[in-house]
């Protein structure tokens, strides 16, 4: 499959389009899903090329891997959900509509249902709240 480099999330990670950023190591960058399914939803984008895992090196898988595990960490410090999701969506019919590797991080709490998935917008002011608390859980 042939990446195509001028997606949303290839244009974060270029600084050329905005996001609520959490952390950024050599191979992964971590921020805040505009149209969360529920609150603290986080996404963990790999910084290779890459439309699905299929194309991925095993060593950018694990670097995603060891990211997503760290911001779940801070996720469940900072916002206290009773369960974490973490998820992944290979292909349209999978269900992913960016097409670059990420990962998701969502809070699940007991009895609330989530949002439709990439449907609604948060609030920005309520996403940069949210975002300083789990920045803040980081170590
Ligand atoms: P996918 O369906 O590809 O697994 O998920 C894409 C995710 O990216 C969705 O949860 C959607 O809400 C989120 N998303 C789409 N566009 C943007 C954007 O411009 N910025 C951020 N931060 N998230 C986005």
């Amino acid at each position: 499959m042939s990446y195509d480099p001028n997606n949303i999330f290839g244009k974060i990670l270029r600084n050329e389009a905005p996001a609520i950023r959490l952390y950024e190591d050599d191979q992964t960058l971590a921020i805040m899903d505009i149209m969360p399914q529920s609150a603290g939803h986080c996404l963990i984008l790999t910084k290779e090329p890459a439309e699905t895992i299929f194309e991925m090196t095993p060593e950018g898988v694990a670097a995603c891997m060891r990211t997503t595990q760290r911001v779940a960490h801070a996720v469940r410090k900072a916002l206290s959900p009773e369960g974490v999701f973490i998820g992944q969506f290979n292909g349209a019919a999978a269900g992913q509509t960016v097409p670059h590797v990420h990962f998701h991080v969502i809070p699940r709490r007991q009895g609330e249902d989530l949002k439709m998935h990439a449907r609604e917008m948060g609030d920005q002011a309520e996403l940069e709240r949210i975002a300083e608390q789990i920045k803040q859980a980081l170590e």
